[in-house]
């Protein structure tokens, strides 16, 4: 008791912003400068944890404690560091970050979920909740209580790396997505920031939208560039998911490499402090992308004072990876002794991170545990996954003019001809931020049910299902096919390296269309995180089918191919004829798509989806 009364801030029964205001009047400048500090785990121990108080670890780009590391060993990974931050004067914890963004994706074993595009085609924001839900079972399963999801990007343009982390062009579709952040959070209560407890206890994690803002409104989509726009498209089209995002208690915000008219966002004072802090009243703390702050130069760390001043003036309170983390504590440091950076902003930043930590439960909940190890990859999230994958299937053609439907297909049929690179391929089904941050194609990197698997495990017993990766075309020809099932897409990338102006499928993709469908009947499954070139093929394809990336459940593909459940996606992007029609979106005045934005045939379904 006397305890307790001594130190506040230790005790749960103070109201929040005692015990912030009691732990802050404790602190000196060089432990409040380390909470501002967020390094990754490939450089983190308990010793540094220790020696620079630092706030928060990351486990950045796919960096993992070792190579496909169980819950448990994940758990005792993040003890360990956790342990370094709690051996300090004050003990306060670190929090662990990782990105969590179609499931726990980092980790081996984990159940993979479609990417947001794909779940932007659902139209369904109770689904996305229970995702949230799912994924934050599977981040604490691995004593992780912070997550850098969900990318509330509306891209505006499919050129960019990223387009597939956003729900949508359309901003409706991003805001109604932001239910992803309840789902991951629990339901906060509205006042949360102002001193009510939060309970979410040790199955919840906090969120983070991301990223602040216009990231997917660059010019030619060209990553981390520059977004031109006007106000009516900066306060209604990029801005709105985060009117949404506050109100339902969002934790984190991330701030954009991209700049805003000319100005970096890591710079931009206005919007910052003056709109995200101020007028929309964020109680949560902004983060700094990864060496976000270093590159507000050209080149990055050209001046580092000046990207410390600057970004941090600007009203960052965590820095991601500050290139040279030990530099940034110096040259923070040095900068607030001589007020270039008031002393009131630095109080700002730890306070905001300190009021998440508490409501996160950390401060009493310090060290995981191995109690939920069972949740990676569940058979119940996996059963979600594949509710997911049917959900977000979008059916762009069904037979040809004067034809009947090909779709869907029957399950007792002579021989089945499945084909294409992404057929038999967990690594293409799931795409960048998979295991790896670059994603990578395989069987070997995850466990899951490839699209082919999940085919043979559909049809009839009777039914001949033959796999050839490239079939030339008189191979399809001689070898009496009923049909042919063509999954072919582009090959997993993420960030920069996605960046594209053809927006073409690889050329053995459209060489296996052209001698699969030039045989046989065909339906051609598309596996991409955005649109790609297709009008040049149409006509030869029976079936069309934009399938995204599904992730680890290809058994969702299957179920409506052969028509358990129905089609019911519609595009929640403009699927365009040319690129040079680019940038296209819905509600342009020269708007003339291949497929409209909203469009998604169905067809009958064997079970409700
Ligand atoms: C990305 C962020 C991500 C961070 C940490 C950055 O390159 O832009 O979205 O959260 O890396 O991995």
């Amino acid at each position: 008791m006397a305890e307790a009364e001594n130190f506040k801030y230790k005790d749960p029964k103070q109201l929040l912003n005692t015990r912030i205001k009691d732990l802050m009047d404790r602190m000196t400048l060089e432990e409040k400068i380390g909470q501002m500090v967020q390094i990754d785990c490939t450089v983190a121990s308990a010793d540094v944890m220790k020696k620079y108080f630092i706030g928060s670890i990351l486990s950045g780009g796919g960096h993992t404690p070792k190579q496909n590391a169980t819950a448990n060993e994940w758990v005792d990974f993040v003890n360990e560091f956790q342990k370094g931050a709690l051996s300090t004067r004050l003990g306060i914890p670190m929090i662990y970050g990782i990105d969590a963004v179609h499931g726990h994706n980092n980790v081996y074993k984990a159940t993979i979920f479609p990417h947001n595009v794909g779940l932007g085609a659902t139209r369904d924001p109770q689904l996305v909740r229970r995702i949230g839900e799912a994924t934050a079972l599977e981040a604490r399963a691995t004593g992780i209580p912070y997550v850098f999801a969900p990318c509330i990007a509306v891209c505006r343009d499919p050129r960019w790396g990223r387009c597939y982390e956003s729900y949508s062009e359309d901003h409706k579709i991003v805001q109604s997505m932001t239910e992803l952040i309840p789902g991951l959070q629990g339901d906060l209560p509205a006042n949360w920031s102002k001193g009510v407890p939060y309970v979410g206890g040790s199955k919840k994690v906090a969120a983070c939208a991301k990223h602040f803002v216009g990231d997917g409104g660059t010019t030619k989509g060209i990553n981390e560039n520059n977004t031109v726009a006007n106000r009516h498209q900066i306060y209604g089209i990029h801005m709105p998911a985060y009117y949404n995002s506050i109100i339902k208690g969002v934790a984190t915000v991330m701030i954009s490499y991209s700049s805003l008219n000319g100005h970096k966002m890591h710079a931009n004072h206005d919007l910052v402090t003056g709109f995200l802090k101020n007028k929309l009243r964020f109680r949560g703390f902004t983060i700094s992308d990864w060496e976000g702050i270093d590159r507000i130069t050209s080149p990055p760390h050209a001046n580092y004072t000046y990207s410390i001043e600057a970004s941090v003036n600007a009203g960052l309170d965590m820095i991601m990876v500050p290139m040279n983390y030990t530099e940034f504590i110096d040259g923070l440091t040095s900068l607030v002794k001589k007020n270039a950076i008031p002393m009131s902003r630095i109080d700002d930043a730890v306070k905001r991170i300190l009021r998440v930590k508490f409501v996160m439960g950390l401060f009493e909940n310090p060290l995981a545990d191995y109690s939920l190890a069972d949740q990676i990859g569940s058979p119940e999230h996996r059963e979600l996954a594949r509710e997911a994958v049917r959900k977000s299937l979008v059916l762009l053609k069904n037979g040809k003019s004067s034809d009947k439907p090909i779709l869907p297909l029957p399950k007792k049929a002579p021989k089945i001809l499945v084909a294409g690179s992404h057929a038999d391929n967990i690594g293409n089904q799931c795409g960048g931020w998979t295991i790896t941050w670059q994603g990578q194609s395989g069987n070997n990197m995850t466990t899951g049910t490839t699209i082919l698997n999940a085919i043979k495990n559909t049809v009839d017993k009777e039914t001949v299902v033959e796999y050839k990766e490239q079939p030339t075309q008189d191979y399809v020809k001689s070898n009496g096919f009923s049909y042919a099932i063509v999954v072919v897409g582009e090959k997993p990338y993420a960030e920069t390296d996605g960046d594209s102006l053809n927006l073409t499928l690889p050329a053995h993709g459209i060489e296996t269309i052209k001698n699969v469908c030039g045989a046989v009947k065909c339906v051609v499954v598309l596996i991409s995180g955005r649109p790609v070139v297709i009008q040049p093929f149409l006509h030869n394809i029976d079936g069309l089918v934009a399938a995204w990336l599904p992730g680890s459940e290809g058994t969702g593909v299957a179920d409506v191919l052969f028509g358990d459940y129905g089609f019911t996606g519609k595009l929640s992007r403009t699927w365009f004829k040319t690129v040079h029609q680019l940038p296209m979106n819905v509600g342009d005045r020269h708007y003339d798509p291949l497929f409209p934005f909203g469009f998604g045939l169905t067809t009958a379904a064997g079970k409700a989806a």
